[in-house]
């Protein structure tokens, strides 16, 4: 029975490094690395729960190709319950991420399946099984998009389901006018500082914070990269610095601090410690290649937090 179900953007991640300038059309150019990893907002949300030790179901959209399969392996490897559909007429989403000498990189995407995911993906029976419903990539969703989104959270509350939503970036900058809709809806919040400064008209994470609560938002959680994250509850709000790490790829590090932060909210942890611990589950994910692969045991986090700097 899974304590959460994660809904949302599945991608094969294809890692190339590095990548300092494209090779003239026509011509090959000889590179050091190319790693395929699972990502997407579901995914990687997902697996970090499990990973954590948090029963987990991922509900998705694939292509019935070998990227989908390798999506589902990685979901099998991690006993997630997997609510996949695979599809015959669309490929599974990918992203070719050209990584500069740098650490700078660059992405060719494809949206693939998952613009196919729809409510009815999310029966009622799975929902009334599990304590939270995660939303992971909202924007990217586009079947999801502002009243089909709403009406899934409320189907979920209305079987005593809490709701969690995770933005990522709207490329058509409708923002407010998509999530408006969810917002009486969730009982947590995350995004971004730029992403939540879109949606909220505002850039200062305790202003943005307080007006996506005064709509109806339960727990906001401003992701603030290397400066940590701020969170706001109603009974405490403050910001959390981040840990002190080698920065090796930062490929899902908001989706790892969502599972961080989910794993502490369901543990019935105070807020600050939650924050703690997601910011933590954020800085294990950067320190190595591709989205899920750094992060580690509930046991081995919490060992890291003890054992880590934080910065500033
Ligand atoms: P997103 O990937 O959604 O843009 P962020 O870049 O803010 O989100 O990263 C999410 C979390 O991961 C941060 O809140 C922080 O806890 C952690 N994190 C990200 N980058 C770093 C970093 N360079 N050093 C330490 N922690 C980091």
């Amino acid at each position: 029975m899974p304590d959460v179900t994660c809904v949302g953007v599945l991608v094969a991640d294809v890692m190339v490094r590095p990548v300092d300038a494209w090779p003239e059309r026509g011509r090959l150019l000889l590179v050091e690395g190319i790693e395929v990893h699972s990502g997407g907002p579901g995914h990687t949300t997902g697996v970090t729960l499990a990973k954590l030790g948090v029963p987990t179901a991922v509900v998705g959209r694939a292509g019935a190709d070998l990227l989908g399969t390798f999506l589902m392996d990685v979901l099998r490897e991690h006993r997630i319950e997997a609510h996949v559909r695979r599809e015959d007429t669309a490929s599974t989403s990918a992203t070719v991420v050209a990584v500069a000498s740098s650490g700078e990189r660059s992405f060719l995407h494809l949206p693939g399946a998952n613009a196919r995911l729809a409510p009815e993906d999310v029966p009622d029976a799975l929902l009334a099984r599990s304590r939270v419903i995660h939303l992971g990539g909202y924007f990217l969703l586009p079947s999801l998009d502002g009243p089909p989104a709403a009406g899934l959270l409320q189907r979920a509350k209305a079987v005593g389901c809490r709701t969690s939503l995770d933005l990522a970036w709207d490329v058509h900058g409708r923002w407010m006018s998509i999530l408006a809709p969810c917002l009486p809806h969730l009982d947590l919040l995350f995004g971004n500082r730029d992403e939540l400064a879109h949606v909220a008209g505002t850039d200062h994470p305790a202003r943005m914070a307080a007006r996506l609560r005064e709509r109806g938002v339960g727990i906001v959680a401003v992701k603030l990269g290397e400066e940590g994250a701020y969170v706001d509850g109603g009974s405490w709000r403050g910001r959390v610095p981040a840990f002190s790490v080698e920065v090796v790829d930062t490929t899902g590090a908001g989706d790892a601090f969502c599972g961080g932060f989910l794993a502490g909210y369901l543990a019935g942890w105070d807020l600050e410690r939650t924050t703690r611990f997601a910011n933590a589950v954020g800085a294990m994910c950067v320190t190595a290649m591709g989205g899920a692969t750094g992060i580690r045991s509930r046991a081995d986090t919490l060992r890291f937090l003890e054992n880590t700097p934080r910065r500033g």
